[in-house]
């Protein structure tokens, strides 16, 4: 595969992953023949993560408009639950693609899943899986359980957009504005604008392709991680002001946690999607390896995301609890109170214990 900045991809060879991590060669030649057999006229539904976030949306339409350049003229893009989209992501380019899951094509010839670690993260549409010709997924969770019928999974890969760039080029499309800009929020959507362990010197070369068709960072950055309403920011400074420290928790490296409830919600007339960024104020507190906001969902159901400086390998709490993610970002559902869902996280600390850290 050629590159405009040269050199393999992923970078020299001194940052290559083990050989039994990322997807093999024979992955690579498995996932551009099942784009390829698309029949003329085929249609492809592409499928992003529930409550979808920068890399879900990013990868998913950056390859959609890939295809398109590809002459794939037949596709839907979509994700489980409401077809809502984030405020922060309705400026994405190749958003028109986008149809609620209730109208999401029940046969396609292909499918493909991007940034979903598991089955359970497509809802009601993982039966899309068994009825579609073909299934790929592409993704970057180490946790992945492989479920596509071809599987690109790059554990250590930045975004998942890392791995959709790489099948674009294979497919020999060309980067242009609109795919770049895709691919560039979901990029610095999951490095936290190229500040997390996961900035290599590779995502930062996939950066400058990215820029090189044009694209104003500058702009989307403010959209995506500096924009919110008013409303949001005293909500903020509430559930803000109800974190709790405990500075003794994860065998003493800390936890300090927050939670917003349905109510906070109505009352600072905000959407849910707004508190995904509260966990960046949260995560700031110098006393604590690990950060928590549980979000309630409904009545008695919470969205949990953690976040570790290290510690604390967080995706094995979550797992443990019924969720999934990465070392330093990680999250799952439960039901009950708050306090019964900080109790479970607590329970989990001292056994997800890295050997790493402060102490
Ligand atoms: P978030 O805190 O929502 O930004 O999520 C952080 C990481 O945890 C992401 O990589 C998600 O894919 C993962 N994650 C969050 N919630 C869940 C869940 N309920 N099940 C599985 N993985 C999750
Ligand atoms: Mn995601
Ligand atoms: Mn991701």
């Amino acid at each position: 595969m050629t590159r405009p900045s040269g050199g393999p991809a992923g970078g020299a060879l001194a940052e290559a992953p083990p050989a039994d991590s990322g997807p093999s060669e024979a992955d690579w030649t498995a996932a551009v023949a099942v784009v390829r057999a698309l029949p003329p006229g085929g249609r492809v539904l592409l499928i992003c993560h529930v409550n979808p976030d920068g890399d879900a949306l990013g990868s998913m339409l950056g390859f959609a408009l890939g295809l398109r350049q590809l002459g794939v003229r037949r596709m839907q893009a979509t994700f489980p639950g409401p077809p809502e989209v984030p405020e922060p992501f309705r400026a994405l380019p190749g958003l028109e693609l986008l149809v609620p899951a209730t109208e999401a094509d029940r046969d396609p010839d292909l499918v493909i899943c991007f940034d979903a670690a598991s089955e359970s993260r497509l809802g009601e549409l993982v039966d899309r899986l068994e009825t579609a010709g073909a299934a790929l997924v592409l993704d970057h969770h180490a946790s992945n359980t492989r479920f596509g019928r071809v599987n690109l999974v790059d554990p250590h890969a930045a975004a998942t957009s890392v791995v959709a760039e790489e099948l674009l080029a294979r497919l020999g499309v060309t980067l242009d504005a609109a795919i770049a800009e895709c691919l560039y929020v979901a990029l610095s959507t999951d490095t936290g604008s190229f500040r997390f362990e996961a900035t290599t010197p590779a995502v930062h070369r996939m950066a400058a392709r990215l820029l090189e068709t044009g694209i104003r960072p500058g702009d989307i950055s403010r959209r995506i991680f500096d924009t919110r309403p008013y409303g949001a920011v005293r909500l903020f400074g509430e559930v803000l002001g109800r974190a709790r420290l405990e500075p003794a928790a994860a065998a003493g490296h800390g936890l300090v946690w927050t939670y917003a409830t349905q109510d906070d919600l109505a009352r600072h007339d905000q959407r849910p999607y707004v508190l995904e960024a509260l966990i960046d104020s949260v995560r700031c507190t110098a006393e604590a390896d690990v950060s928590c906001v549980v979000k309630q969902t409904t009545a008695g159901d919470w969205a949990v995301s953690m976040r570790s400086k290290g510690a604390v390998d967080v995706s094995l709490v979550a797992v443990a609890l019924g969720g999934g993610g990465h070392r330093f970002a990680a999250g799952f559902t439960g039901s009950g109170t708050v306090d019964d869902v900080v109790d479970r996280i607590r329970g989990q600390l001292d056994g997800a214990l890295t050997g790493a850290g402060r102490h």
